[in-house]
Parts: structure tokens; C-alpha cells; sequence
């Protein structure tokens, strides 16, 4: 029976061994974007390696997820380790030999697909863990759950998904997890780098949908219609205000980003309709539904002032996420020595919203960040995640497994 230092230093070394493997799963699912809910070459993938382990695999959960037991050889507790699998709807311009070329429909539209967020990497990286853990699963105290979860980035219009459906659909159910943890790569942090948090670490987003309707009519003769473009675009300002002018910004953080502007199809027609859509990123509640009351009452008055009729709506869509004070310092240790104890530092609060905050509404949570930049490249400059141009260094990987397969280890010896 090893002891729990030779256990993780063991895995450690399965790990090291198998890097260039890691890498290769990162490259093909990098290459074969798929967005959320169409996760299905991955997630085949994924469920004939934990298959290959020997793992109890259940398939199509929450339509592409893969969830897998690793049973060890000794009684513990059950931690569950999540990845998320979807890509984004982005046409990626980093030239490398493995970049996406794919293309699909999202919405109605043409896109390209990118692996824009790193869930690429934490798919390899999980399936990576697995394996390594399978290994030595003898000597692991407890059981481990394996969640790849698909569409964390949202779905497609009229469609369920992602993390609350697989929760509804059982995931933490037989045997329930003690503790679910996760991680993400994060651009621009140096890619030697893990950050922790305690409390609440990512904020809670909000979709917001805009429609306007004016009155169509000849782009030579504005007066004979109602124009929903000059509207659209008061409306876009107007939204800017809320934030930077009607709220306490020392209170806590928010965000309003006008992320969709659509309307018009010919330069001398001014058109009926022009569609906005946006996100809303806070942290405090009370803050949320202020700040959805502002901007219904925003968009529809200026609306009203040119005539034009405003839809408003305002989606809740994930709530805050929070990594567990108490399980994150109980994890500290183990990321300190998988990242060296110099490379290990508090975060600072993430707009980024993830519906792993889902998991934490049932179970106690901890997340954290491992970074994904080169780290000889100036912060400044980096391309954050969601950018066409965002680009992973693929030493995060081998991070990443190692300090998740360390605080995984720990926290099933009961640190
Ligand atoms: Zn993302
Ligand atoms: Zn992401």
C-alpha cells in the first residue's frame, strides 16, 4: 500500500509519461470543435477512453454528457471532477497546423467553430487524470466522478443543456459527490500559473434581448418612417450609463456588454426591425434585478422618444460562482506543489460567469484557474479567452492535470 505521497508522486509520473498524449487530445478536439449540445465526436472520444479504464460510463447525459466511477480499492469519500466540452461559435485566426477550420449553423446562421475558451484542454486534461488515477485505483481511497459536461457556453435558441440539466438528469445522484471541483484555462495568466479563490470568483450572467420595431421606409425619406437603427444605437449608449452612472461600482462589480446589433439589409432602406442582445455580469442580487429594471426602463423610453417600439427581456442565465473558503485552503497545499508554491496565488474576482456555479447550489464547490499564456508574453498584450486570436501554451496541460489529480488525491484522503 503506497502512501499518499508515493501515490501522488506516482500519478505525477504516469502523467509526466503520458504529456505528449495529453497534448495530442487537446490538439484533435482543438482541431474538431463541436458547440454545446453537438459535443458528439467529442464526447464519443471521451467515453471509449474512460470505457478503455475500465470506468462505470454512463453516455447522454444532458444529451452529449459522459459521467464515469472510478471505484478505488479503498473505502473514502466520492469527489466529482468536472470538464466542460463545447466549443464557441468563432472563426479562429491563430495559424496553427492543428487550428479549427469547421463550420456549422448556430441560430440560423453560418459560423465558424473554435475552441475559443480552453474547454479543449480541460477535456484532455480530465481524461488525462482518469487515466492516471484508473492506474492506481488499488491504492485510492474513495471513489472519483468523472463529469464531461457539454454546453456550458449556452445552447442553441429553444434548446436545454448543460450543467442544471445534468443535474436534473442525476449526475450527482448514485453515489452523490461529497465535493465537486474544477478548473479553467485562463488567458492572459502566464501558463505557469494557478490561481486560487475563496467565495465568490466568477460573476452571474444575464442574456438581454433588445427588439426594436419602427415603421420601414426609404433611407432618402426618414420622415416618412420610424427609424429603429438611430434608436438602436441611442439605446446601445443609453446602456453604458446604467453601469458607469446609475449604480454603486464600490459596491460591487457589474458589467453590461452590448454583444449583438442586427437590422438592415440595403443602404437606402431604412428597415422595420433591428435586433440587440447583450450580457449582464454582477455579483450581488439585489444589484441584478436593480440593473434589469434599468435597463427595460432605458431601452423602452428611448425607444419611445423616436416612436419606436422596444421588447425587452432580460434572462437570468447562471448564478454566481463560488469556490469553497474552506475546501479551496484544504486544496492549496496540493496546488502549491504541482505549480511550485511561488506560482500559486490568490485571484481576483472574474466577470466570466461558468454553470459550474450549478454544481455549488447542491454540494460544496472549488474551482480554480490555471493560467494558459506563454509566460515570457506581457499580460497586457495576451488575447483573452473568447477571442478568435486566444491561444493556449500547451504547458498548462500538464499543470492542470497535475494539480487536479493532486487536489483530487488529497481531498480523497480527506485533507
Ligand atoms: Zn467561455
Ligand atoms: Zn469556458
Amino acid at each position: 500500500m503506497k502512501t499518499p505521497s508515493e501515490l501522488l508522486s506516482s500519478v505525477h509520473r504516469h502523467l509526466a509519461a503520458n504529456e505528449p498524449r495529453l497534448i495530442g487530445w487537446r490538439r484533435d478536439f482543438h482541431q474538431h470543435p463541436e458547440l454545446g449540445n453537438r459535443e458528439t465526436r467529442t464526447s464519443g472520444i471521451v467515453a471509449d477512453h474512460l470505457d478503455r479504464l475500465g470506468l462505470k460510463v454512463t453516455t447522454g447525459v444532458a444529451h452529449t454528457g459522459v459521467v464515469a466511477l472510478l471505484q478505488g480499492g479503498r473505502d473514502g469519500r466520492v469527489v466529482g471532477l468536472r470538464a466542460d466540452m463545447d466549443a464557441l461559435p468563432i472563426t479562429e485566426q491563430i495559424d496553427v497546423p492543428f487550428r479549427s477550420h469547421a463550420r456549422t449553423t448556430y441560430n440560423g446562421e453560418t459560423v465558424g467553430v473554435m475552441h475559443a475558451c480552453g474547454h479543449d484542454g480541460h477535456t484532455a486534461i480530465l481524461m488525462a487524470v482518469a487515466e492516471a488515477l484508473a492506474q492506481h485505483r488499488n491504492d485510492l481511497p474513495g471513489t472519483v466522478k468523472f463529469i464531461f459536461q457539454p454546453a456550458e457556453e449556452g445552447v442553441p435558441d429553444g434548446e436545454d443543456g448543460g450543467a442544471a440539466m445534468m443535474i436534473r438528469e442525476g449526475v450527482l445522484d448514485g453515489p452523490k459527490p461529497d465535493i465537486v471541483m474544477g478548473l479553467h484555462l485562463v488567458s492572459p495568466v502566464p501558463s505557469n500559473q494557478i490561481l486560487f479563490f475563496k467565495g465568490p470568483m466568477l460573476a452571474s450572467s444575464d442574456v438581454v434581448s433588445i427588439s426594436l420595431k419602427g415603421r420601414q421606409t426609404h433611407g432618402a425619406r426618414p420622415w416618412a418612417g420610424i427609424d429603429p437603427i438611430v434608436s438602436a444605437a441611442q439605446i446601445v449608449l443609453g446602456l453604458q450609463t446604467i453601469v458607469s452612472r446609475q449604480v454603486d461600482v464600490a459596491r460591487q462589480p457589474s458589467v453590461l456588454s452590448v454583444t449583438i446589433l442586427k437590422g438592415g439589409i440595403r443602404h437606402n432602406i431604412i428597415p422595420e426591425t433591428v435586433e440587440l442582445g447583450g450580457t449582464l455580469r454582477t455579483f450581488d442580487e439585489s444589484m441584478r434585478q436593480d440593473i434589469h429594471a434599468r435597463i427595460k426602463r432605458t431601452a423602452e423610453l428611448i425607444a419611445a422618444s423616436s416612436g419606436v417600439q422596444a421588447d425587452v427581456t432580460v434572462k437570468t442565465q447562471y448564478p454566481v460562482t463560488f469556490s469553497n473558503a474552506e475546501l479551496t485552503e484544504r486544496i492549496l497545499p496540493a496546488l502549491q506543489r504541482a505549480a511550485g508554491p511561488e506560482n500559486v496565488r490568490l485571484g481576483t474576482k472574474l466577470m466570466a460567469a461558468d454553470d459550474f456555479a450549478f454544481f455549488g447550489h447542491h454540494l460544496p464547490t472549488t474551482y480554480f484557474v490555471v493560467g494558459c499564456a506563454p509566460p515570457d508574453q506581457d499580460p497586457a498584450v495576451g488575447e483573452p479567452n473568447h477571442s478568435p486570436r486566444f491561444f493556449v501554451d500547451e504547458r498548462c496541460l500538464l499543470l492542470g492535470a497535475r494539480a487536479l489529480s493532486a487536489a483530487a488525491l488529497d481531498l480523497l484522503h480527506g485533507a
